[in-house]
């Protein structure tokens, strides 16, 4: 494993250049405030008549639109959703200058080839391991947030320490940055979301609600249970591992972590975590989202609602809004 920190940084090859960011969203946003209080140049490309436009603004930011930020910029970072990302490469590129370098928060649209670059571009990544409102509070108070970082096309030679360079400018240098593949973080990633973190947990707790109420316990307490406290445990494991949840449960629940938790991701669990993975390293999950886009997304907001839909959101909403210590 090659894992670069601050030491091995030069943020010299980009301090008086133009570093150009489009869309300011969860990471665009970050991102730029992070660069500008490095002291980088950081320019942010949106629509006029978009949303962030003014929110940018009012941040102290320079705005253009897209084609008009692009020009003269050294690096030129797509933090667009990704699957606009190669649209806006198309309708971009004529006015991206020779030897730039294209920078991406995550491999999507490199990877499965939505986006070619021209052979001049260099093409690389910087993927902060957290979302963008994480990546500016640990800034804020001088830490950073881990990044994994990596080179698709090298046509300058110093794509690498571009790209590292970035990493410093938001704070990401600080925590430690991972060499990786645009392969390895774009399927890891997607596998991450889809079998553990958003995909697995949330059918889970789903899956764990609904055998509680239709034994008949009540969903209020079913929810306490199996939503709610999740986050007690997450916390744990996140700061400490197995060995910190196990340190801070009872010994009650620990027997029955052991005996149990194989019982629920057993076999099929672990064959469906195979036949997904396949899907993503074969372009199968890509295509099939890609095309969901290209059909204007129904069938995504049909399923989106139907989770929304579920009894746990309405008992959940009831029981959250008497909790005022979980408003920010
Ligand atoms: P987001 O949805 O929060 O923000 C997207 C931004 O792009 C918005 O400002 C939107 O107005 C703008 N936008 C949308 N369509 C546009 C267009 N056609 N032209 C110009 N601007 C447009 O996106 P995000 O979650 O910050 O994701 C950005 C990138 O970062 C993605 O590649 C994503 O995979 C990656 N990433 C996100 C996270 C995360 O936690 N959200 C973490 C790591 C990497
Ligand atoms: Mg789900």
């Amino acid at each position: 494993m090659q894992m670069y920190s601050e030491a091995d940084v030069d943020t010299g090859v980009l301090n008086t250049r133009q570093v150009t960011i489009l869309g300011y969203g969860s990471q665009g946003r970050a991102h730029a405030l992070n660069l500008k209080d490095s002291g980088f140049n950081v320019v942010v490309g949106l629509r006029r008549n978009g949303a962030s436009w003014t929110k940018a603004e009012a941040d102290g930011l320079t705005v253009k639109e897209p084609a008009e930020a692009v020009q003269g910029a050294t690096v030129i970072v797509f933090l667009t959703p990704d699957m606009v990302q190669k649209q806006l490469y198309d309708t971009l590129v004529a006015d991206i200058g020779q030897n730039a370098t294209l920078l991406f928060a995550h491999g999507f649209a490199v990877h499965f080839k939505l986006i070619e670059a021209r052979d001049d571009l260099n093409v690389v990544l910087i993927a902060p391991k957290g979302p963008g409102d994480l990546v500016r509070r640990q800034y804020e108070e001088g830490h950073g947030v881990p990044c994994l970082v990596a080179v698709h096309q090298d046509a300058t030679g110093d794509a690498l320490q571009l790209a590292l360079a970035y990493s410093a400018g938001i704070g990401g240098a600080r925590a430690g940055v991972i060499e990786t593949t645009f392969a390895e973080e774009t399927e890891t990633d997607l596998f991450g979301e889809q079998a553990v973190l958003c995909g697995g947990a949330t059918e889970l707790i789903v899956a764990g609600f609904e055998t509680l109420v239709e034994a008949g316990y009540q969903p209020e307490v079913a929810y306490y249970e199996v939503m709610h406290e999740l986050k007690l445990i997450v916390d744990l494991l996140h700061e400490g591992g197995l060995k910190k949840m196990f340190e801070f449960i009872s010994d009650t629940a620990a027997y029955g972590d052991l005996v149990s938790g194989p019982r629920v991701v057993g076999p099929q669990a672990r064959a469906a975590m195979k036949a997904i993975l396949a899907d993503i390293q074969d372009g199968t999950f890509a295509r099939n989202w890609i095309a969901e886009n290209a059909a204007g997304m129904s069938e995504f907001r049909r399923m989106r609602q139907q989770d929304l839909d579920h009894p746990i959101e309405k008992v959940g909403a009831e029981l959250r809004g008497r909790m005022d210590w979980l408003r920010d």
